[in-house]
């Protein structure tokens, strides 16, 4: 079966063909910079051919129609005739409490989708314009969605719910979602591969460490809990986004700096986390660099960042009253031996040990990076989120026969 996975933002279009019986991607790439001057379409063949081209972009719908216009491309294609793609799986980051699962789309699906843009205004409303002009594009063929809150579905209450008055909870469904659910899943079930033991027997904390970043805490192969809330800013240090403050500090820095709602939000969003606390870079990388030059803010940010990713591996550890495996993923978890080192560091009383070697040539592979005697084992593994939005696609539509 090939399946084509769509990720849309507000101006960009991630897309790959994946046959998901082998695992492989025959073609990914973009559309970015939807709507302005200068749209460009990437893409990249498992064979090693790529491709640049600029082009006009005006919506979602005419991003969709170049990328499969590019698919079936004499030179730069995959694949001869539209009809070759059998399904098309999209991301949809807000399921609310509608969705524990990935979907089939019909109309009452996309409803439901619509009622979610109140939870994710930001993100929804661009998942709903993928699906439509995917609908457009292949008409008839059908459309799965694969939400990035369902794996956290699990949560219990004592979890998901905040001390607030529980009305409001009841009144707008105010509660912790959880995101990246689909490469929580990926790493999951590959740390539970590579242990040789039955999910249901491990408790395992999963870290993904990309521009956003979250964790999960894994018992039985069920999220009990995650970082990220009712939307995903709360948890971690993130690349822009603050994680975890006092919520009062919102109040207070909207009165002293009259700040009005959205400007709160983008402090908030925008302009907070590494980038905020070091003032150059959201990027690890740069701030890495710029540490070692011996800039001050820039290993102030490094250090707050890794102290919290330590903070909440703790606290996951106790939540499920042991670990048996740490797994780090995304951008910062595959590649960044530091920060691995400095989130595992002191861990050691819960039976965590790096080997330092295994550590520091785990870059961007998965491996194990604990001792042979740790009694927890650590893991880089790199996330496929694409892989499994194919894999559950393929699925829905095998079911629906
Ligand atoms: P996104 O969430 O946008 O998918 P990624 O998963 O690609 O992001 O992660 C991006 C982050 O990964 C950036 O902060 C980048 O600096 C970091 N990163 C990538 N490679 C390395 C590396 N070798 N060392 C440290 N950080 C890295």
């Amino acid at each position: 079966m090939l399946i084509l996975v769509i990720n849309c933002g507000s101006s960009s279009v991630k897309y790959q063909l994946v046959d998901p019986g082998k695992a492989v991607a025959l073609v990914k790439g973009s559309v970015e910079r939807i709507g302005m001057s200068g749209a460009v379409l990437t893409l990249q063949r498992s064979d090693g051919h790529t491709g640049k081209f600029g082009l006009e972009i005006l919506d979602h719908t005419v991003a969709i129609e170049q990328i499969l216009a590019h698919l079936v491309h004499s030179e730069h294609g995959v694949i001869k005739d539209k009809s070759e793609v059998d399904a098309v799986g999209h991301r949809v980051v807000h399921g609310g409490q509608q969705f524990t699962g990935s979907v089939m789309i019909d109309e009452e699906v996309l409803a439901k989708i619509r009622q979610c843009i109140e939870l994710a205004p930001l993100h929804n409303p661009h998942n709903i314009r993928g699906i439509n002009a995917a609908m457009r594009g292949l008409p008839g063929v059908p459309q799965v969605a694969v939400f990035d809150t369902a794996f956290h579905s699990s949560l219990p209450r004592e979890a998901y719910l905040y001390p607030l008055p529980y009305v409001l909870y009841r009144r707008y469904e105010i509660r912790r979602y959880g995101f990246h659910g689909t490469s929580h899943r990926y790493v999951l079930n590959r740390a539970v591969e590579l242990l040789g033991k039955r999910a249901e027997d491990l408790k395992v904390i999963t870290a993904h460490l990309g521009n956003g970043c979250s964790m999960a805490a894994v018992d039985g192969g069920k999220s009990v809990d995650t970082s990220m809330g009712l939307t995903p800013l709360e948890g971690l240090v993130m690349g822009t986004r603050c994680g975890d403050i006092d919520p009062s500090i919102i109040l207070h820095i909207m009165g002293r700096e009259e700040l009005n709602l959205s400007e709160a939000n983008t402090l908030l969003n925008k302009h907070s986390g590494l980038q905020g606390l070091s003032g150059i870079s959201s990027d690890m990388r740069d701030l890495i660099e710029e540490s070692k030059k011996g800039d001050e803010r820039a290993a102030l940010a490094i250090n707050v960042y890794c102290y919290r990713l330590r903070k909440y591996i703790g606290s996951y550890a106790a939540a499920m009253g042991g670990v048996d495996a740490v797994v780090f993923t995304a951008g910062v978890g595959e590649n960044s031996a530091l920060v691995r080192a400095r989130a595992c560091d002191k861990l050691g009383f819960l039976g965590i040990e790096l080997d330092s070697e295994a550590n520091e040539a785990a870059v961007g592979v998965e491996a194990d990076i604990s001792t042979a005697g740790s009694k927890v084992k650590v893991f880089t593994i790199p996330t496929n989120e694409e892989l499994v939005i194919a894999r559950d696609t393929e699925q829905i539509v095998n079911e629906a026969g």
